[in-house]
């Protein structure tokens, strides 16, 4: 029986799994934290698209047959009710054996084969992959497999704060002030920025959901700085089919028209300091260059997948998104904010270099905001069918301990 090694038990990793043994192949997920790790991180945002279109049939009847109740078609949940009432079920579900949690990937090549042997040669196929995986005990472990589905998503590589990019001088130092993500204003962060005067990096949904957010929780003073130049920050998409984003947006926009939120557009930080608690932080436009001190900062600038996991392997990334190769080249042509527009794609889009090795999921799209789990479970079923109909010879995993 044909076997495959998942890597991150997200909500894709734990689709791909379901999935993948449905067709017929023998599964194993190997998850660096708990189930839907980087979903519990975020488990107070609400998410914009209902939980019919966060999950599949497939899933849903999985847990239905075993008598489930599940979440309404059209129900917003949070990320943690989207964990506990449907993820945390569908990793239940799973044979014993199936699922190795507290257990991350450490490095993936290929068994007798370097990174440069048989350039973009089907022929590396022949050879199994090594993954090198360690437990929470420090146990470490090579597994062999032959096929590797790495669905381990972009959460916790949040991008730099600085112009161009890059770290700005003194954000290291104020790391202790400064906020990766989206805060938990009503739960474990109120305090932290209850009545402070508060700077928000980046626009998009997460930078609209930081900025209401502290406006609801009673900020002494909300900023809001943009790359761009633009006097609404966020984009209202016309007739939206997803209502929950519309509000987002129109909500954000009009915090700044009302000027309880601080606008600072076509700006860029220059420098960070440390001011006997307070931040100072310069601000450069295309016009001038001015301080603004505050307490806090929360970055919403988005995140960037972790590309060393596979740095021994034919792995061919978009130089611009990071996102695989041929579906990033398409996704740039589509950019912009709504991601229901994503093109059409086969499996020859989800494929690198290197044989039998797929990128899914949040990280697929590399630094590009715009994915959408529905397109990630389209993924999974255009790869395994692929898989499936693709004349193979024998797959295995097989593991050995190094200690
Ligand atoms: C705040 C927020 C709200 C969002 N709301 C929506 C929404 O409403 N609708 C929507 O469609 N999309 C939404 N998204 C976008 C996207 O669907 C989610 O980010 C989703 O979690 C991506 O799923 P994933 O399985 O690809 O990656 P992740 O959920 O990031 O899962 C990756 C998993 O891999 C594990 N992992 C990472 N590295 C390793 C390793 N080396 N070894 C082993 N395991 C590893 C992680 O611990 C994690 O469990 C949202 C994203 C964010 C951040």
């Amino acid at each position: 029986m044909k076997r495959i090694a998942i890597i991150g038990a997200g909500p894709i990793g734990l689709e791909a799994a379901i999935a993948a043994m449905d067709g017929g192949f023998e599964v194993e997920i190997f998850e660096r934290g708990k189930v839907a790790d980087a979903v519990r991180q975020w488990g107070h945002v609400k998410m914009f698209s209902p939980f019919g279109m966060n999950s599949t049939a497939r899933g849903r009847e999985r847990l239905e047959r075993s008598g489930a109740s599940l979440p309404e078609s059209n129900e917003l949940l949070t990320g943690a009710e989207f964990r506990e009432r449907y993820l945390l079920s569908l990793a239940r579900s799973l044979p014993p054996d199936v699922l190795h949690e507290d257990t991350a990937v450490l490095a993936i090549g290929r068994s007798g084969v370097l990174k440069g042997d048989h350039i973009g040669e089907s022929v590396r196929g022949n050879t199994r992959f090594r993954m090198l995986t360690r437990n929470a005990t420090g146990d470490e472990r090579v597994v062999n497999a032959d096929v590797i589905l790495d669905c381990t998503g972009t959460y916790t590589q949040p991008n730099g704060l600085g112009d161009g990019g890059i770290p700005a001088p003194g954000e290291g130092a104020a790391r202790d002030r400064i906020f990766y993500g989206i805060p938990d204003f009503i739960g474990r962060d109120g305090k932290r920025f209850a009545g402070r005067r508060v700077l928000v990096v980046g626009a998009g949904h997460s930078g609209a959901t930081a900025v209401t957010g502290l406006v609801e929780l009673g900020s002494a003073e909300t900023h809001w700085l943009l790359r761009r130049d633009r006097a609404l920050p966020s984009e209202e998409i016309p007739d939206d089919p997803l209502p929950e984003r519309s509000r987002l947006a129109a909500k954000s926009n009009r915090l700044v028209q009302e000027g309880r939120v601080t606008l600072h557009r076509a700006a860029s930080i220059e420098s960070i300091a440390n001011l006997n608690g307070a931040l100072p932080v310069r601000i450069a436009t295309p016009n001038d260059e001015y301080s603004l001190v505050i307490d806090e900062i929360i970055v919403a600038t988005g995140f960037r997948p972790d590309l060393m996991l596979a740095r021994e392997l034919q792995v061919q990334t978009c130089w611009a998104t990071e996102g695989t190769y041929p579906l990033a080249a398409s996704l740039l042509g589509e950019a912009g904010a709504d991601c229901l527009k994503t093109p059409a794609f086969g499996a020859e889009m989800l494929m690198h270099p290197e044989p039998n090795y797929f990128t899914l999921g949040m990280k697929s799209y590399g630094r590009a905001p715009n994915f959408l789990l529905r397109t990630g479970h389209e993924q999974i079923e255009t790869v395994l069918d692929w898989l499936s109909e693709k004349e193979s010879s024998t797959i295995t995993i097989t593991s050995r301990s190094t200690r």
